[in-house]
């Protein structure tokens, strides 16, 4: 374990100020994988900022009829707050079926964003990763690459991010608040985190001297039709394999709007407008899921562990999208046999 030095922030303006004098410091909230991190000599900050202590643990109703989530509270408060189980019952399933009980007790929603990636070698230190070592090399593209991307990859990086909540947020197009020296400012959650391209050290567009202050949640939650459905390595306690985040606006019986993100296939949640949009004003049937499922896959390529990810991928498309027109979603994550 490195020397560090730690202070609490007194505000966030005190946290703002604290973090731009200091290139080399963090913001601490749970600690659930910056502790890791910092263990494993990933992670070098000298000097913790502990935020816990900041006012932003409420869930607030918007004008806008959606919900403001800050950026404190817990993700097991997240996923048991009867307002998101209710009208956002997609975030729900995504928070629960990351992590365990104790870490979801501990991990705080805007941390949940900025979690890294769990490649194995970037937790390697004897490993060439240009992600913790920027212009080393990848030793994952000629690796174990089980775990990595096939689809949004770079020569640079093939890692893919880990959260499951960030797959819902994603499909019901959430926006991220921030507040830094500039003041507040907020992006649409598409444009907060970065495929790897040259700079795979950078996964978000989150300045070091910025912190994030909530999440919103749009008015639409697509609470009567959803699925959130996880495959992985064991049924608990385990990173996806693929997710899929699917949800469907039905009206007399036909789409009126779609949206479906993929977990564990790129360096952020994968969407792709087009193929939501071929969904809409169709009948639920399995060929227009497949057809949907063959647009948000085109171009994926897998490596020499990792292609079965692709028919997989399309497999839990179709199952997941079955599930939300149906009205029974996933209750349970899928433990894979590949
Ligand atoms: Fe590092 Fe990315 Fe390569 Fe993994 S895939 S070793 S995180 S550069």
């Amino acid at each position: 374990m490195i020397d560090f030095d730690y202070v609490k922030a007194r505000d966030v303006s005190d946290a703002v100020t604290q973090i731009a004098r200091d290139p080399t410091a963090r913001f601490i909230a749970g600690g659930t994988n910056l502790i890791d991190l910092m263990k494993e000599n990933v992670a070098r900050p000298t000097r913790l900022i502990d935020i816990t202590g900041l006012p932003l643990t409420k869930i607030e109703e918007t004008e806008a009829g959606g919900l403001r989530i800050g950026a404190l509270v817990p993700n097991s408060d997240l996923a048991y707050d009867e307002r998101i189980t209710k009208r956002y019952p997609l975030v729900s399933s995504a928070v629960l079926a990351g992590a365990s009980a104790q870490l979801r007790n501990m991990a705080s929603t805007g941390g949940n964003l900025l979690q890294r990636t769990r490649c194995l070698y970037f937790y390697d230190t004897t490993s060439a990763c240009n992600k913790r070592d920027p212009g080393s090399g990848c030793d994952a593209i000629d690796g174990f690459n089980r775990m990595n991307a096939i689809l949004g990859w770079s020569g640079a990086c093939i890692a893919v991010h880990p959260s499951d909540m960030c797959v819902a947020l994603a499909a019901l197009e959430a926006t991220v608040h921030m507040t830094g020296p500039k003041g507040d400012h907020a992006i649409p959650f598409a444009e907060f985190l970065r495929l790897p391209g040259d700079t795979p050290e950078i996964d978000t567009n989150l300045a070091h001297d910025e912190i994030i202050i909530a999440i919103e949640l749009p008015p639409e939650g697509f609470s009567r039709n959803y699925s959130y459905l996880k495959i992985r390595d064991r049924l608990s306690y385990a990173f996806a394999l693929v997710s899929v985040a699917a949800a469907l606006k039905l009206e007399a019986g036909a789409i009126k709007d779609a949206r479906i993100a993929l977990g564990g296939v790129a360096h952020r949640p994968w969407r792709v407008p087009d193929a939501e949009k071929s969904l809409e004003g169709r009948q639920p049937s399995r060929e227009a899921f497949g057809e949907a499922a063959d647009i948000l896959l085109q171009g994926a390529k897998g490596f020499a562990h990792n292609s079965f990810k692709i028919e997989l991928a399309r497999r839990a498309i179709l199952r997941a999208l079955e599930q939300a027109a149906a009205g029974t979603p996933q209750s349970q994550s899928v433990k894979a046999i590949v």
